[in-house]
């Protein structure tokens, strides 16, 4: 379908790479996997109306598709090569296109990823991209490992995008102070900075990894079922921004970082012997990191509130078809 809008994604989101021997143009992309590593692939998908509001910005769109999609990569430590793009448009909107191509963009210059193709079509917004990355042999992150004992982190802040959510939805705010601070969370939600460095330094120092699309709690639950383990959060120690805290105080904070979704931080598991190294590793990948728990026997996550007692979680984290 229309020509003039597949040659404008192809200048816009132009990166130059060996290893993409042919890509956007004919029928298919032709690469070359590095020898000695394996290929780690994932897809996402994201529906107007579903996974964001109707008139979002095309750029907003662009950013995000590929954000969400780079932060699986980054749960599984892998380095991201490359990407193809699906997109179904209502109409062929060349404004809209440029627009998306230039966030899209944004995010994947400096990760170098080329887009190697993709599919355009008509019907209802849908967008769903495919990433593809490498990881050295045997070293994927997955979500089987955690260990009873082993220490639980997280990178970042939790709960900004859903209040970021909350704060797209009321009237404009007349404070300008409170402006700002709804402003960043309302970033956190429209530009995710996927934890790329992060994920590729914890090869060989995480036991388990997730990143958090759905909420801490379902997603570190996700590990507790893949790697038949439970987990004990300290509700205290959960990382909230100034702004999260300020607009939504200690209580209504905690419960938004356990069950807040498409925050795209990474929770992983570290032995203690090995706890040192992983937060040198994170400190040298500039990624901002908190001990939020352990991991127990037994299976599911409880939190404890500060004064021991166990927090009763109020919120759900997302869940489709729910
Ligand atoms: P075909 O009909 O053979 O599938 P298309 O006309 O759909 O080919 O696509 C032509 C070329 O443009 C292909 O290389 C395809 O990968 C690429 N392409 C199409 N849509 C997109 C898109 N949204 N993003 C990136 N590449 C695209
Ligand atoms: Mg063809």
């Amino acid at each position: 379908m229309e020509f003039r809008l597949i040659d404008r994604i192809r200048e816009l989101t132009a990166q130059p790479r060996d290893d993409v021997r042919l890509g956007i143009g004919d029928d298919a992309a032709v690469l070359a996997v590095p020898a000695g590593q394996e290929l780690v692939v994932a897809i996402d998908t994201m529906v107007e109306g579903t996974h964001f509001l109707p008139g979002t910005a095309p750029a907003d769109l662009g950013w995000k598709a590929l954000a969400v999609n780079l932060s699986d990569l980054a749960a599984m430590g892998a380095t991201p090569a490359w990407a193809l793009l699906a997109l179904t448009l209502p109409r062929a909107d060349a404004p809209f296109v440029d627009g998306f191509a230039e966030g899209f963009a944004q995010l994947a210059q400096p990760h170098r990823l080329a887009l190697v193709g993709g599919d355009t079509t008509g019907g209802p917004l849908c967008i769903s991209v495919a990433v593809h990355g490498f990881v050295p042999p045997g070293q994927a992150l997955t979500r089987a490992g955690a260990q009873v004992g082993d220490e639980v982190l997280v990178t970042g802040t939790l709960g900004d995008a859903l209040a970021g959510l909350y704060a797209l939805r009321e009237p404009p705010q007349d404070d300008a102070h409170q402006a700002i601070l709804r402003q960043f969370l309302i970033e956190r939600l429209t530009r995710p900075d996927p934890r790329v460095a992060a994920g590729t330094a914890l090869r060989g120092l995480a036991t388990a990894c997730v990143d958090i699309s759905d909420g801490l709690l379902a997603d570190l639950g996700h590990i507790c079922e893949a790697s038949s383990v439970g987990a004990e959060l300290e509700a205290a120690q959960l990382p909230r921004s100034p702004a999260l805290r300020e607009l939504h105080g200690e209580d209504e904070s905690i419960q938004l970082a356990l069950s807040g979704g498409d925050n795209y931080e990474l929770c992983f598991t570290v032995p203690p012997p090995r706890l040192a190294d992983a937060l040198a590793a994170l400190a040298e990948a500039g990624c901002p990191v908190t001990r939020i728990g352990r991991i127990t026997e037994g299976h599911g996550v409880r939190v404890r509130a500060a004064d021991g007692s166990e927090l009763t979680v109020t919120m759900k984290g997302w869940e489709h078809f729910a």
